[in-house]
């Protein structure tokens, strides 16, 4: 017969330590749960879901940081990739990271980015994972939908001057 332990935690306590498993069951019998963000102890109806290790309050923080920890990581991951691929435009040298683009020489790039797990940044660990392919290559949009358009970029196939 376990012993009845009675851990004395109440709404609004604030815990400096996580809460072991038998207080936690402790505090669900009492329709109380820890937030593991804010360390207060809350009522259950303060938590979304029955999983829910964060309470109401604390979870768009949560959600915020994830947002600006995902963001960081693209950003990171993305300049890796343009470095890699020779950090400017394959045709007119444009190295303002704003401008550049993935671009699949010989097409196909939808089918490959789906294949690779999708667009962002699936796509661009797949070209880290899988060493660069130098099917790929860097362009700047003004290059990438002239070529996407035309078939040409005006760079590389100057129009005749006027008369
Ligand atoms: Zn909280
Ligand atoms: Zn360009
Ligand atoms: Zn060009």
């Amino acid at each position: 017969m376990p012993k009845i332990v009675d851990h004395g935690l109440r709404v609004g306590d604030h815990l400096d330590f996580r809460p072991s498993d038998n207080v936690r069951v402790w505090l669900r019998r009492r329709s109380l749960r820890y937030c593991h963000h804010c360390c207060y102890i809350k009522p259950s109806f303060d938590f979304s879901f029955k999983s829910s290790k964060v309470c109401v309050a604390c979870r768009p923080l949560i959600q915020e940081r994830c947002r600006a920890t995902s963001r960081a990581l693209y950003a990171r991951v993305r300049e890796q990739v343009v470095q890699a691929y020779g950090g400017k435009c394959a045709c007119c040298s444009e190295q303002r990271r704003e401008f550049l683009a993935i671009d699949h020489k010989n097409g196909g790039g939808n089918k490959h980015r789906a294949m690779a797990g999708g667009y962002g940044l699936p796509f661009l660990l797949w070209l880290c994972r899988n060493g660069f392919p130098n099917e790929c290559r860097l362009l700047c949009h003004n290059c990438n939908m002239a070529l996407g358009i035309y078939g040409y970029c005006p760079h590389e196939n100057p129009p005749i001057a006027s008369q």
